[in-house]
């Protein structure tokens, strides 16, 4: 495939894996964060992990959209299916996100509520078109990357005067979920992984640019070097921090010129500005309530806002006691130390919200790493055949 087996090269991978074992400080020990679920799964999937050297250690981020939605706007979606009989829509992965007392919204549907799967937002305003005599929600979800997608079908259903369609918005932003992580590493009660550096977001950071992460590198000393998806992109990001830390520098780096800019697409951000505005608070799972960390629907457009149309109040609700993803996505647990870890909580039978998606830490590691955790023990004894020794 042009243009993705570049990016996939094992060789080039083994150079650039030398380099920074050649480049990093054995006396050191590095930890840089990545933020985004697609890096988790990269990182994962592609044995990333493998060619770096023991003193430096990757951590994963709360940038999977999916696993920071909190139990208390699962539920409130679940209430409004079952209690007002709505067409509910949303993407595949949050439909089976654990909600309270073990729900989700696939359970909801089994009981009666009319949720469907849709690949986008334009797809539950064509639901709208199509079932005039029915209200369509879309239950929207997602970091930067996915809002203007909404922003877009909110602005066409009220051009059109679609009067049965609205959006209960769960958008959330990437900067303050990064200065949540930092400044939680610099309380005095520390409560998130203490990092040097970030893998910056690849997605987002097409929408919103380089520029919001300035303030990191600036304020916190964090470096950040913004990566694609690839596995060369992200070993190449690492090279770029490890240098950065080597060398007392806390810039912001872009590793993705093929697709990020300093601003990002102004397009996409001025209509995000026109449709939403910022939220005082939001929960995250994991996080907790972060001040200005997400949006909501602008006045100018209330009729298309799902909590306002059907007076929906959100309540916060404790996650199960045996799941450690809040640990996880705020950097300070690994997969493999929650107790029920590919035993109850499986992808097929998911527990915590990071077993859903594949950019779920705990998915991207059942999938691709779990044998690793599995010491290899080699049989001295066993005795060996004509086969094995050709
Ligand atoms: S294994 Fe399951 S319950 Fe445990 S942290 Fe991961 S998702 Fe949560």
């Amino acid at each position: 495939m042009k243009h993705i087996d570049e990016f996939r090269d094992g060789a080039l991978a083994r150079q650039i894996a030398a380099r920074i074992a050649a480049e990093a400080d054995p006396g050191h020990a590095y930890r840089f964060m990545e933020f985004c679920g697609g890096h988790t799964h990269a990182i994962s999937r592609y044995g990333v992990i493998d060619l770096l050297p023991p003193n430096l250690r990757l951590i994963h981020g709360p940038g999977c959209p999916v696993c920071v939605l909190p139990i208390g706007r699962l539920d409130m979606a679940i209430d409004l299916a079952l209690s007002q009989r709505v067409i509910l829509c949303t993407y595949g992965d949050t439909l089976r996100v654990p909600a309270s007392e073990g729900d989700s919204l696939t359970r909801a549907k089994a009981r009666g509520a009319d949720i469907r799967m849709v690949y986008s937002p334009a797809d539950a305003l064509e639901l709208a078109r199509q079932h005039p005599e029915r209200e369509v929600v879309f239950f929207a979800i997602g970091f930067e990357t996915t809002t203007p997608p909404t922003a877009l079908v909110i602005d066409a259903a009220a051009r059109q005067g679609v009067r049965n369609f609205s959006v209960m918005c769960n958008h959330v932003l990437t900067p303050p979920a990064i200065r949540a992580i930092l400044d939680g590493a610099s309380a005095a009660e520390r409560t998130t992984a203490e990092i040097e550096g970030f893998v910056g977001p690849a997605h987002v950071s097409i929408v919103i640019g380089s520029e919001p992460y300035a303030r990191f590198a600036r304020e916190y000393r964090k470096p950040v070097v913004i990566a694609g998806f690839e596995p060369l992109d992200v070993l190449q990001a690492i090279l770029m921090l490890v240098r950065q830390v080597n060398e007392g520098r806390a810039e912001v780096e872009n590793e993705f010129t093929r697709a990020v800019n300093p601003t990002g697409n102004l397009r996409a951000q001025a209509l995000m500005d026109q449709v939403f505005e910022l939220r005082d608070a939001f929960e995250w799972r994991g996080l907790g309530s972060l001040a200005h960390s997400a949006l909501q629907i602008r006045p100018a457009y209330r009729a298309f806002d799902a909590e306002h149309r059907f007076g929906l109040h959100y309540r916060s609700v404790a996650d199960n006691k045996a799941c450690e993803c809040g640990a996880i996505l705020r950097g300070v647990k690994e997969p493999r130390e929650c107790k029920i870890f590919g035993t109850v909580c499986t992808p097929e039978n998911p527990i915590g919200s990071c077993m859903v998606s594949s950019e779920g830490a705990c998915a991207a590691h059942y999938t691709y790493g779990r044998f690793r955790d599995i010491p290899i023990v080699a049989n001295a004894a066993a005795p060996q055949t004509e086969g094995a020794l050709a």
